[in-house]
């Protein structure tokens, strides 16, 4: 399994400022499958970045009816149905998401939610989903019918608080986690209302005792603040080591010893392709229609014939 951050910002003004993407991460070859959790703006520009391809997900997870988490779901449905001509993936998402609550949602439309499996979770309810099980953990936020998800592969189990508020009953839903990913908003004591501060993920850390932690979703003060200095903190006090997410951050899980990884930083393997040299542009032409003729994309190519005729 491979954890790749296709953004470690979050919040409101993180979010419109751009100052750290928000593409939300993609957990691939997890029981030979791909997925994408909260596809907040910007993640399907940052996987092709990042060299993935949306064509190959499985599932499509969001946790909120909160822009920074949803912005891109349904054009990443769009590429997983294969621009919704096939009947392909998972969606899972909270009751606002899907269904829409009071004024949340639905953030899916039921054009885009016709494709793909359905399944609006409430917090503790389980489902079985490919190889893995999905429960869905509790959140105190905004959105009243958020939740955050822990996903179990054979025993191995990955949780993600979403946006929450610290509770006490948080560390319950994550118990026996082995990786813990939690979007912390705010540097040392700055709690704020519907989110975590590091003090908070300390708590939680200490009392769900994961392999490794990853905080995730920083906002404003806490990039200013040196995110890999708190997260130094953080393990230090908590004897767990603790990771700050950063843009392109990825790494391999090893199921036996999650500690043990090397942290990897992708390069944007887009970058001569998005460049305005105008010697790239016959090559990426001639590339965009080979590449459209193999994957069965023939929007362009019919709308040429029809002008034709
Ligand atoms: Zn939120």
């Amino acid at each position: 399994m491979k954890i790749t951050f296709l953004g470690s910002g979050g919040g409101r003004f993180s979010a419109i400022s751009q100052r750290r993407m928000t593409g939300g991460f993609r957990i691939d070859n997890l029981g030979g499958k791909n997925y994408h959790i909260d596809p907040g703006p910007g993640a399907l520009i940052r996987t092709y970045q990042f060299g993935f391809d949306p064509r190959n997900l499985n599932g499509i997870f969001v946790s909120h009816s909160h822009t920074d988490h949803y912005n891109d779901a349904e054009i990443l449905i769009e590429a997983m149905t294969r621009g919704m001509t096939k009947h392909s993936g998972n969606i899972i998402g909270s009751e606002s998401v899907l269904n829409g609550f009071d004024k949340w949602g639905p953030c899916i439309s039921s054009y885009h939610q016709s494709k793909s499996n359905i399944f609006p979770l409430k917090p503790n309810e389980v489902s079985n989903i490919d190889k893995i099980k999905i429960k869905a953990t509790k959140t105190v936020h905004g959105d009243p019918t958020g939740i955050g998800f822990q996903i179990d592969y054979n025993g191995f189990k990955l949780s993600y608080t979403a946006d929450t508020d610290y509770f006490d009953e948080l560390s319950d839903y994550h118990k026996g986690a082995d990786i813990l990913i939690a979007s912390v908003l705010r540097p040392g004591n700055k709690s704020i209302n519907g989110h975590m501060c590091s003090r908070n993920f300390i708590d939680l850390i200490n009392e769900v005792k994961p392999k490794v932690a990853v905080m995730t979703h920083l906002g404003l003060k806490m990039i200013s603040n040196n995110p890999v200095t708190e997260a130094k903190k953080i393990s230090k006090k908590t004897g767990v080591k603790t990771i700050a997410a950063f843009d392109g951050l990825s790494f391999n899980v090893n199921y036996n010893n999650p500690k043990r990884f090397r942290l990897n930083s992708l390069k944007d393997v887009q970058s001569s392709i998005h460049s305005t040299s105008h010697s790239l542009y016959e090559n990426e032409r001639k590339n965009s229609y080979q590449l459209s003729f193999k994957n069965n994309e023939f929007d362009e190519m019919t709308m040429i014939k029809k002008n034709q005729r």
